[in-house]
């Protein structure tokens, strides 16, 4: 794997490509960013870099390290997942760290990867902190976390940070369009845009058909005229964990409401979903839904913070044509 196949983030990729040229990596590394970014992408290219065995610029992608690490079975690179039970718990860091001092058995270096640190609490942590005051000469640690901010300020002193940023969603679409070939180009750019431009996202949705966020989309339209706000504030609360797929859902939501609208006018030709979410209600309640559907989905787009956005989110949703709220 080559920089080249991390989208955007020019400048990132320009300070890396000249620290792998000199062979000056330093020996830990902190990739921050949201989902979808290129974290995993970016930490298999310098797991790769540094087991290499090429003579010029590495990584080479062609010699027989580069290629294990490429398959996933290189003997000298771990991977672990704060996503998966205990993978970064104070046990598992242990076993790192003793294992961090044995020397490699192919390559040159040995590499850990620790993907989600966000997930890696304090005393796991600090205990991580051991083995990065004196880290071996023949080891390089990628960390990956959603913010540099979950880490410990001590361990965030002694690594390299390097912040991603999600691609334009024209970068994004030609990224996902190399990893997905034979996907139709329009579907392919609808699923880019649907998510803001988040690669990672982007390929959910289209292995997933978004049948998800089809269902969260649904779940919170049935939930807006209910006296009640709690059942809303459940549903706005669990599509406001990531921001893509908020955007996504919130984009299928703009589309229901649009369905429903139509429905309230008797249309013939609207999806039976459409029609029993908008029985019952008023053209005028159909409409304002719909308004305030719009709105939702167009201050997300604004870089705003996500746990307010929940939140206000819900309120919004449930607001009536004066500004006042229904229920
Ligand atoms: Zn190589």
């Amino acid at each position: 794997m080559r920089l080249s196949e991390l989208a955007a983030n020019a400048e990132v990729k320009y300070e890396l490509a000249e620290a792998m040229h000199r062979r000056s990596l330093p020996h830990a590394v902190l990739i921050e960013g949201e989902k979808g970014c290129g974290k995993r992408t970016l930490a298999g290219i310098l797991a790769e870099y540094a087991v290499c065995s090429a003579e010029g610029d590495r990584p080479c992608g062609v010699c027989p390290n580069c290629l294990k690490a490429q398959k996933g079975i290189h003997p000298d690179i771990v991977w672990a997942d704060g996503n998966q039970s205990g993978a970064l718990n104070i046990e598992a860091i242990r076993n790192i760290r003793s294992g961090a001092y044995i020397k490699p058995n192919e390559a040159e270096n040995k590499v850990y990867v620790l993907l989600q640190c966000e997930k890696m609490l304090i005393p796991a942590q600090n205990a991580f902190l051991k083995v990065l005051e004196e880290p071996p000469a023949h080891v390089l640690f990628v960390l990956t976390s959603v913010s540099a901010t979950s880490l410990l300020p001590t361990i965030r002193s002694r690594v390299r940070t390097f912040s991603l940023y999600p691609p334009s969603v024209d970068e994004a679409a030609k990224v996902v369009q190399r990893m997905r070939p034979d996907q139709p180009l329009e579907q392919l750019t609808e699923a880019v845009q649907r998510t803001g431009g988040n690669i990672g996202a982007a390929i959910t949705l289209l292995d997933s058909g978004g049948e998800e966020e089809q269902q969260a989309a649904e779940a919170i339209y049935r939930a807006i005229p209910m006296a009640a706000e709690y059942p809303l504030l459940l549903q706005t609360s669990r599509i406001v964990q990531n921001r893509a797929f908020a955007l996504s859902v919130l984009n299928c939501l703009c589309d229901l409401a649009a369905e429903c609208v139509k429905a309230g006018y008797g249309v013939k030709d609207v999806s039976p979903t459409a029609a029993s979410l908008a029985e019952g209600l008023s053209r005028r309640r159909l409409t304002v839904i719909q308004r305030n559907v719009q709105q939702a989905r167009s201050v997300l787009n604004y870089n705003v913070n996500l746990n307010f956005y929940g939140t206000w989110l819900c309120a919004a949703l449930r607001r009536n044509e004066n500004g006042g709220s229904y229920g």
